[in-house]
């Protein structure tokens, strides 16, 4: 008798851990990435911002976010969706030329913008779409490419204009569809930080005042949330691109007054610059470049640092130049706008190893470890860390490694 009670408390404990296993399994939460564009790695250690402390106390988070250099906008939303290096996923900058097809890619440009061919690798939308998984996104780079089973199931074209509120709405909206429907993974995407960031400079009253006001429509998506009943079964992961610098018209580098004697075609300005020299010229342009080096750092294409993972891009100038943080390159062309005047104090794409150009990552949710904090982690490793919770196989041979990131979460 003893032996068969004791056998059926064994057959017992395996049938209910046969069962709870199978239910942690087939638990997927839903998840909302969110970015601040250019919401600097310290904005949230400045006591204005609550909604942020309750993550960091309830949820995980890093020192900083470090991104891929260049650090810009389009290079890094990109990198944080496909666990791609820029120079693996194609948008080294975001502005590009291609001389092989003699074609240009900026922001500005719709047609390009929306054109796939600009885009390598495979974003998270993608990877999920393909292992059954709904996704959407209220923006984010690469999202409204012109190839269909490539962008997520749901999607919006960038309307700069839309109302902050539109857009969360727009989310909640998402999440009430029948359970077949509903997205288990969604981006919002906001650029004000990034706008007033510029404008004002990060360390100013003027950006202080729109961290406020993002912390609180942060504040305002978690009560909606729980209005819809979600909020216990959803990961949300707010993230930026970059970080931004101060910068001044006191720190200005012109580029065509150093360059003589040789016709060339630049790309970008401020804190880099891509040179394309005609007629044979690389050697010269390259070794008055060199001549004058102060304040900027100036590089072939085969010799710019291994750290910057740029080199194996095709679009890469023959000549790169990287100015020290806070200075502006400029060319005659713009140097009377932009960077002359008071209209722009803060800027970002230079050295992604220095803090400031470091964002945030603070995720919380039924994923993420409770107060948790982890040291600098890389914007490459959210693609496979979202590929684990959606508990789907992520692409090979990307550059993002899970167990850089795994920690923060609470079963890996
Ligand atoms: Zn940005």
């Amino acid at each position: 008798m003893k032996v068969y009670s004791s056998f059926f408390r064994q057959f017992l404990l395996i049938v209910i851990l046969f069962f709870s296993t199978s239910i942690a399994q087939n638990f997927t939460p839903y998840n909302i990435l969110i970015s601040f564009d250019g919401f600097r790695w310290d904005y949230p250690n400045r006591g204005i911002t609550p909604t942020f402390e309750m993550i960091s106390e309830k949820g995980s988070s890093a020192l900083s976010l470090q991104p891929s250099f260049p650090s810009k906008t389009f290079p890094n939303h990109y990198s944080i969706v496909t666990g791609l290096y820029p120079q693996n996923h194609g948008l080294i900058s975001n502005n590009l030329y291609d001389p092989f097809f003699d074609e240009y890619f900026s922001l500005s440009n719709r047609a390009a913008v929306e054109n796939s061919r600009w885009y390598k690798g495979e974003a998270i939308w993608e990877t999920a779409r393909k292992q059954g998984i709904v996704t959407a996104s209220y923006f984010w780079p690469g999202s409204e490419i012109d190839i269909e089973y490539r962008r997520p199931n749901y999607f919006h074209y960038y309307d700069h204009d839309r109302p902050y509120m539109e857009r969360i709405e727009g989310v909640i909206e998402w999440l009430k569809l029948p359970h077949n429907e509903r997205p288990k993974f969604i981006t919002l995407y906001f650029d004000a930080s990034d706008t007033y960031g510029h404008k004002y400079g990060p360390n100013s009253e003027g950006i202080n005042k729109t961290v406020m006001s993002l912390d609180s429509l942060l504040n305002i998506l978690f009560g909606k949330l729980k209005e819809i009943k979600l909020l216990d079964s959803t990961n949300i992961i707010v993230v930026s691109d970059h970080g931004m610098n101060e910068i001044s018209n006191q720190r200005v580098i012109n580029v065509d007054e150093i360059i003589s004697n040789s016709s060339y075609k630049s790309m970008d300005d401020g804190p880099f610059m891509f040179i394309y020299p005609e007629n044979d010229n690389i050697d010269l342009i390259y070794h008055q470049l060199k001549e004058k080096q102060n304040n900027y750092r100036v590089y072939l294409k085969d010799e710019i640092p291994q750290h910057y993972n740029l080199s194996a891009s095709h679009l890469l100038a023959e000549i790169i130049i990287i100015a020290d943080p806070g200075w502006s390159l400029v060319t005659n062309k713009t140097s009377s706008g932009y960077y002359s005047d008071k209209s722009s104090l803060g800027n970002h794409g230079y050295d992604n190893f220095h803090i400031d150009m470091h964002g945030v990552f603070y995720a919380i949710g039924p994923s993420f470890k409770e107060g948790y904090k982890t040291g600098t982690i890389l914007n490459i490793d959210i693609y496979p860390l979202l590929c684990n919770i959606l508990n789907i196989k992520p692409k090979q041979n990307i550059d993002g490694k899970l167990e850089r990131i795994q920690t923060l979460l609470k079963v890996y």
